[in-house]
């Protein structure tokens, strides 16, 4: 008895997923990577509601499943962030319906729809909760309180993962956001901030360093605000970092602790000085900006302005230079003008951004920017999209072409897609395509950079 799991969208998400694989697998089934796999009686999408796109693909996954469904009895169900425009739909075309946080009683709601189950549930390795009938397919709607939020996602943290890579890690640290920016929906589908218990966290490092793990993102919606909804019962965020680098001095192995996305509002110099300290805190920021215009991050309500955002480049800079800068934009936002927009232009020439990640805007039903007009046309976004990623390149072109004839330190994490070569990344997660000879995948290595294309460099083993 088999079960298929596509997660959608963002890091947090494939975390997730590990979580309810770790949940199915104690159940007894088996994960098949083939949707049209003959055994597979149990089907779940985890969704991503931050482009409509993932959403368009979700429909179009159930309706085919759906559509073989006399055939081939399956249970389906959904989980993840999902809108409530969509919640009434999905409820109609999936069977199961459930928050990410009630991922400990699916194993209840599978028995209660009487899908046979093939072994005993492990239930040493998941807190589970009380289960009724009304959680089946009907979701609580709307921001539960940070207290009730916290009890639901502790149980869920406490499923232990079941990971994808031995190599990579994803770590969730936090779940759900308190900034409520207007273009998004995450403070409404994942709820209030709720920080995972420090000493939780670092057993998992632990468990994952010991077990020879080469990379660990550290996740959450507002990564760097972590442990301020504890008022000072769990560590601040730069506390923690300095935790995570007192484990990578003691174990003396090496490896690289990542985190994102972190709010320019809350990114202190502690935090920056910290990273500075210690080896296993890579040098990689990711600040989202979103635009570079006071006006808009105010209609945005980024609650921050430039002149922050800046000084907070500022700071990078001078604490930690060698640190790659990653950020993310939006174009067209609401009201958005040409002069606006040229305002982001000027901030990316300013940051000179290692990789920048566009986004054209697009309305998200039940953020509050979804009851203004969508006013920049299609046509508009896409220009503005162009031009951009036309700059980005023109910006990160030469920083690559400058570490042609230096040496890199690579974390080889892959097959490329030419034949007789691995992919892996720089501690600035810059991409890198090396000969494979010799090589092998986790292995960290001394990389001379040959070529550079703007966006990723070619290079051979020292
Ligand atoms: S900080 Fe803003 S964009 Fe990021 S998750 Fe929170 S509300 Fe969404």
């Amino acid at each position: 008895m088999k079960y298929y799991i596509l997660p959608f969208g963002c890091q947090m998400n494939r975390s997730d997923t590990e979580r309810v694989r770790t949940v199915l697998n104690g159940m007894g089934y088996v994960e098949s990577e083939n949707d049209n796999d003959p055994d597979i009686i149990i089907k779940g999408i985890i969704a991503c509601s931050v482009r409509q796109k993932a959403i368009d693909r979700v429909y179009g996954r159930i309706r085919n499943w759906n559509a073989v469904k006399s055939e081939r009895p399956t249970l389906t169900f959904i989980s993840g962030c999902v809108l409530p425009a969509d919640r009434d739909k999905f409820l109609k075309m999936f069977d199961l319906m459930f928050p990410i946080d009630q991922l400990p009683e699916l194993p209840d709601m599978i028995r209660q729809y009487g899908v046979p189950t093939p072994g005993a549930f492990e239930t040493a390795r998941v807190e589970t909760g009380t289960v009724s009938s009304d959680h089946i397919g009907a979701p609580e709607i709307g921001k539960p309180g940070r207290e009730e939020a916290r009890e639901r996602i502790e149980s869920f943290w406490k499923v232990k993962p079941s990971y994808s890579s031995v190599i990579e890690a994803y770590v969730p640290i936090q779940n759900g956001c308190d900034k409520f920016c207007t273009f998004c929906a995450v403070p409404y589908t994942r709820g209030r901030e709720v920080s995972r218990p420090s000493a939780e966290i670092l057993d998992e490092i632990r468990y994952l360093v010991d077990n020879g793990c080469k990379s660990i993102t550290l996740l959450g919606q507002n990564v760097n605000s972590y442990g301020l909804d504890k008022k000072g019962e769990e560590l601040s965020f730069p506390e923690l970092m300095r935790a995570v680098g007192e484990i990578g001095r003691e174990s003396g192995k090496e490896f690289r602790t990542y985190f994102t996305s972190p709010h320019p509002r809350d990114m202190t110099r502690n935090l920056l000085e910290v990273m500075a300290e210690f080896e296993v805190l890579a040098d990689w920021i990711h600040l989202p900006l979103q635009s570079g215009d006071d006006k808009v991050l105010l209609k945005m309500n980024r609650n921050h302005s430039m002149d922050r955002y800046r000084t907070v480049v500022n700071d990078i800079r001078s604490i930690l230079p060698e640190a790659a800068l990653f950020t993310d934009i939006i174009v067209g936002f609401n009201g958005e003008s040409e002069e606006q927009f040229e305002h982001t232009i000027k901030a990316m020439r300013e940051f000179k951004y290692d990789m920048a990640y566009i986004a054209r805007y697009s309305p998200r039903p039940g953020a509050v920017s979804a009851r203004w007009d969508d006013d920049v046309t299609r046509e508009e976004k896409e220009r503005r999209y162009r031009k951009l990623s036309d700059i980005l390149l023109e910006i990160a072109a030469p920083l690559n072409r400058r570490r042609v004839g230096t040496v890199e330190r690579v974390l080889v994490t892959g097959e490329d897609r030419k034949e007789g070569y691995l992919s892996g990344y720089t501690e600035g997660r810059i991409p890198v395509r090396l000969a494979a000879a010799g090589v092998r995948i986790g292995d960290f290595v001394d990389v001379e950079i040959i070529s550079a294309r703007p966006l990723s460099i070619e290079g051979r083993v020292c």
